[in-house]
């Protein structure tokens, strides 16, 4: 059932937004903890149940808005243990949000859009064009959906979220206010307590907003970089024409360094493309262009998707890859793929859009405005 959008979702406020919408109640903020817990510890979606909270308030909360989960349509579990759920946003259209256990660890990957308007060339995702952005809640409502399910599938805790990347459909800052707001709640103690060097939002280098967020948030940060130079990022990565390498570098120094004691990195992301980005001269170039720069890179196999002109390289090109960088000095992860036989792999997200036709031009003259 379609919910009406103007209904204000508990779910997505975060602990200060919740404490000056009190005090304009003419209640005490610091409620608003009490709120929280509720909301997100104990996964209340009635406000009758909050026992704490007077019924004068819980009837003024109730008359204003609703704790709201986005629908979830199916959820799929891999051989490999790996989770994933489409759900659906107000818009109708649906997104899908990805866990992956690993040894220690539980990774959630989520989504911040239906569809991207960037139109990376190697991304399943922005082959559909842009349909709009998920609300505060709804990206905050895959994580307290994973949650659920895995403390349900898991009930001694085995494997649950540790770490949130921002890395599912979507340009996670070009929804900054919503991502920022669910962000927050991640990270606090009385929504999720995940520390910040465990949520992490991914961009493919909008650079303004890198700037806004260093503002707000300390959460970590990870680039879209896939290319060692300009020519090669224009292709590959359309918003490169717009905020090309250095300045994208530039921003991400200034993230690290701008107001934090302690060392900190930012991740590169590189897509390994077969003959595309994955030669010898590509492997020293990004070495170099990255000598002094603060970070850990991780590289991915391409995922292909129907319809791409891209290959994955082999696993033995990829390897070869790494070791250059290595041997110039950098910390290099490669991205195993998870959950092949669910369609979970990164790139591989495409949820379903509803409305192609309003989709389609809403996203050209968005496409056209961001990357100019
Ligand atoms: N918009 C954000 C999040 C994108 S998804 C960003 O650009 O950072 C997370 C990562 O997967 C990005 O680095 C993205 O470029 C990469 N990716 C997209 N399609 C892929 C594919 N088919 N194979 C491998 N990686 C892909």
């Amino acid at each position: 059932m379609q919910q009406p959008a103007d209904k204000l979702n508990f779910l997505g406020v975060t602990r200060s937004q919740m404490a000056s919408l009190l005090e304009s109640l003419g209640e005490k903020p610091y409620r608003a903890g009490q709120i929280l817990k509720w909301i997100h510890h104990r996964g209340l979606d009635d406000f009758e149940e909050m026992t704490d909270i007077s019924k004068g308030l819980r009837a003024k909360l109730a008359g204003i808005g609703e704790i709201r989960e986005p629908e979830i349509i199916t959820e799929r579990v891999s051989e490999d243990g790996t989770r994933k759920w489409l759900v659906r946003s107000l818009s109708g259209s649906a997104v899908e949000t990805v866990f992956i256990p690993e040894a220690g660890r539980g990774t959630l990957c989520v989504s911040s859009q239906v569809g991207c308007a960037l139109d990376c060339s190697f991304c399943s995702t922005g082959k559909q064009g842009y349909n709009s952005d998920l609300t505060a809640g709804e990206i905050i409502g895959q994580l307290r959906i994973a949650m659920r399910s895995l403390a349900s599938a898991y009930p001694d805790r085995e494997r649950t979220v540790t770490n949130v990347v921002m890395m599912g459909m979507g340009e996670p800052l070009l929804n900054f206010d919503n991502v920022t707001a669910a962000v927050d709640l991640m990270m606090d103690d009385l929504g999720y307590g995940i520390s910040k060097r465990k949520v992490t939002i991914s961009t493919a280098g909008v650079v303004p907003a890198i700037y806004r967020l260093a503002e707000i948030t300390d959460a970590s940060l990870a680039i879209s970089l896939h290319a060692p130079n300009d020519s090669l990022r224009n292709e590959l990565v359309p918003i490169n024409r717009k905020y090309p390498i250095e300045e994208l570098l530039t921003a991400c120094r200034h993230y690290v360094a701008e107001k934090f004691g302690e060392k900190r990195t930012v991740t590169v992301e590189y897509t390994v493309i077969d003959k595309v980005n994955d030669q010898p001269e590509h492997a020293v170039e990004l070495a170099e262009l990255l000598a002094d720069f603060p970070c850990k890179i991780n590289l991915i196999p391409f995922n292909p998707f129907p319809g791409t002109p891209y290959r994955r390289p082999s696993m033995i090109a990829v390897r070869m890859f790494q070791d250059r960088l290595v041997r110039a000095g950098h910390s290099v992860t490669v991205r195993t793929t998870r959950g092949q036989d669910i369609q979970a792999a990164c790139g591989q997200l495409v949820g379903e859009v509803a409305d192609k036709t309003r989709r389609s031009a809403r996203y050209r003259r968005l496409a056209a405005e961001i990357v100019g």
